[in-house]
């Protein structure tokens, strides 16, 4: 095959430390070696990607970039506009490739990418090497110990996973990379309008940046968030691999947190600093490896003198809760993001169902609105005008900044689910797909279907009180405060209930309590859009009937679970 010239193919892996797939890369001792990043349309244009996710993904890589630049001056992230199943054929032969190399991803679309990919290299006579490097255990070999099961339990993971073998130990960052190649391309990009992926509407359209496989300055630049015609970012969280790391060593250099984390006792209600790490957008991107975090943590837990904290509560425990999802996902594919044909997924007669494309297999934007009640609702939870101040300053602190804390999540989604609006919980996870930056298919289908009671957790008569949950938190309401500043006059003991709160204090507070929140008129919050205690024990009617129906819903032919298999 003579000297190795090789393409190592960035994506779920945006960092140097830790990469079981780059140092398979490295070892092959290239005589030519290409970092690329291929612009995915799927992944990026039909996915919903809000502006805060798009700038992490460009600090990523601008961090990457610079980073290799550093152990080779020729070289650097060559970032290729057009989708990898017809880009690589291309390349393989203008650049006489011999190996590809990438990190493995189970995530289903992925899955069904690569397998494209692959195809064509071994049509080219292109070897493909991919090692597993995004979980603490490979997630296919994790549901092989787990009796060719979705692992849908921590116990299930912490079983399955030592079967396999003990977590690997962090592998050291290259100290150099070789020079790239010739990058000469002598081809035409495929116009992304060409792309039977991508649907008609995509803003992609007459975007002549694609012109150009490299670029429009053809240097293989990362590009701009104006560039690419998004707004400004309103997230504080950036991303990058050097960011992640000193993150990282701030969180290892306290001791006792480290040792001591326990989640239950975290506060949602914290920012600047918030109380958990804010680490899930560096995993999500892999500007953080996963081991790197889980070893780092599990040394000083070792080292600690005083009585640490265990998994499931202690930060070890958390990661293992991601490798469960990814568990669940690898094991359930698309259905895994979805009620219809997810086999461990619990029928629930919401208001607001999402609706299912049959010929992809995804749940599409569109739904059918079967309760004009529900989709005022939905409208109102999702932009942070409920009424309710505690579901609305998460709502708004998750719009603005692109990550809410975990026991937040939990109270936005179960008030949305079956503590409050009994709306599908795909319609919940649409928003946060479109507004996290640590968004992750398997971890937010997972927890949603967890949160909405459909799988995972069936313990649906505990509900998250919009009033006396954050109260326990945050009495001042300083939270509250930071989110809906119409609100910041207000007394602490009126914070989480303002309409109950006299003519006279409201006009202290600057603040009038009325109307639904569609206007916004300055120094106006809307009324509460229900009565949350009826719309509870509603929910818990409901669900306590679904429950008795079981799993598939009263459809007949859905007993059995047929209408599952498409
Ligand atoms: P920490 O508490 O510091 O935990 C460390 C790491 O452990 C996190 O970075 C994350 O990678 C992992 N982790 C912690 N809790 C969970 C969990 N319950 N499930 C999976 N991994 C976990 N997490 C995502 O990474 N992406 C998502 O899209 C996502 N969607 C969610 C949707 C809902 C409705 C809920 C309730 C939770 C969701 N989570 C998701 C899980 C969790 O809320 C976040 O991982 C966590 O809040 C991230 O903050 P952190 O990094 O400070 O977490």
């Amino acid at each position: 095959m003579g000297n190795p010239r090789v393409i190592y193919w960035f994506r779920t892996d945006l960092r140097l430390h830790d990469s079981p797939a780059l140092k398979a890369a490295l070892d092959l001792n290239p005589e030519e070696f290409w970092p690329v990043w291929t612009w995915d349309p799927r992944y990026v244009y039909r996915a919903r990607v809000g502006t805060n996710r798009w700038q992490f993904l460009l600090d990523c890589q601008n961090d990457l970039s610079k980073s290799i630049t550093k152990l080779n001056k020729k070289s650097k992230l060559f970032l290729m506009r057009e989708a990898p199943q017809t880009l690589f054929p291309k390349l393989f032969k203008a650049w006489k490739i011999t190996h590809l190399v990438f990190e493995k991803d189970t995530d289903a679309y992925a899955k069904d990418r690569d397998e494209v990919v692959k195809k064509a290299a071994e049509e080219a006579g292109v070897e493909v090497i991919i090692k597993s490097g995004r979980t603490l255990w490979d997630s296919d070999e994790l549901v092989k110990k787990n009796h060719n099961k979705p692992t849908m339990s921590i116990s299930q993971v912490q079983a399955a996973g030592p079967k396999i073998g003990k977590i690997s130990r962090p592998i050291p960052p290259p100290k150099s990379i070789p020079d790239p190649g010739d990058t000469k391309l002598d081809f035409e990009p495929q116009r992304p309008e060409q792309n039977p992926d991508l649907n008609s509407s995509s803003r992609l359209q007459g975007d002549k940046s694609y012109e150009r496989i490299s670029g429009p300055n053809d240097d293989f630049a990362v590009p701009t968030l104006e560039e690419l015609g998004f707004a400004r970012a309103t997230s504080s969280h950036r991303g990058g691999e050097t960011i992640a790391l000193q993150m990282l060593d701030r969180i290892i250099a306290d001791e006792q947190y480290t040792a001591t984390f326990e989640k239950p006792n975290t506060a949602p209600t914290a920012f600047e600093p918030q109380a958990t790490t804010l680490l899930s957008p560096h995993l999500h991107f892999g500007s953080l490896s996963i081991r790197e975090f889980y070893w780092r943590v599990q040394d000083v837990v070792d080292n600690y003198s005083g009585k640490a904290s265990h998994p499931p509560a202690s930060l070890t425990g958390q990661l293992l809760f991601r490798d469960m999802y990814f568990g669940a996902q690898a094991a359930l594919g698309y259905s895994f993001g979805q009620t219809l044909y997810n086999s461990h997924c619990r029928f629930i007669p919401w208001h607001l169902p999402s609706k299912v494309d049959h010929k992809t297999k995804l749940v599409t934007g569109e739904y059918h609105v079967d309760s004009p009640q529900a989709e005022e609702w939905f409208q109102r939870w999702k932009y942070g005008r409920t009424g309710f101040p505690w579901i609305d300053a998460l709502m708004r602190q998750l719009r603005q900044e692109g990550w809410i804390h975990h026991l937040g999540r939990h109270a936005v989604a179960c008030f949305l689910t079956r503590g409050g609006c009994y709306i599908s919980w795909e319609r919940g996870a649409e928003v946060f797909e479109e507004w996290l930056i640590d968004h992750e298919t398997a971890c937010n289908a997972g927890n949603w279907q967890w949160l909405s009671c459909t799988a995972f957790f069936a313990q649906f008569f505990r509900c998250y009180s919009p009033i006396a949950f954050p109260k326990k938190w945050d009495k001042e309401g300083i939270f509250v405060k930071r989110y809906v500043p119409e609100l910041k006059g207000l007394d602490a003991k009126y914070i989480y209930e303002p309409w109950k709160a006299p003519m006279a204090d409201q006009k202290k507070a600057k603040v009038r309590i009325q109307g639904d929140g569609k206007e916004q008129l300055e120094g106006v919050y809307p009324k509460p859009m229900f009565d949350f205690n009826e719309r509870r024990n509603i929910c818990i009617e409901g669900m306590k009937k679904a429950y008795k129906v079981g799993l598939y819903g009263d459809d007949p032919k859905a007993i059995d679970g047929t209408w599952r298999k498409l």
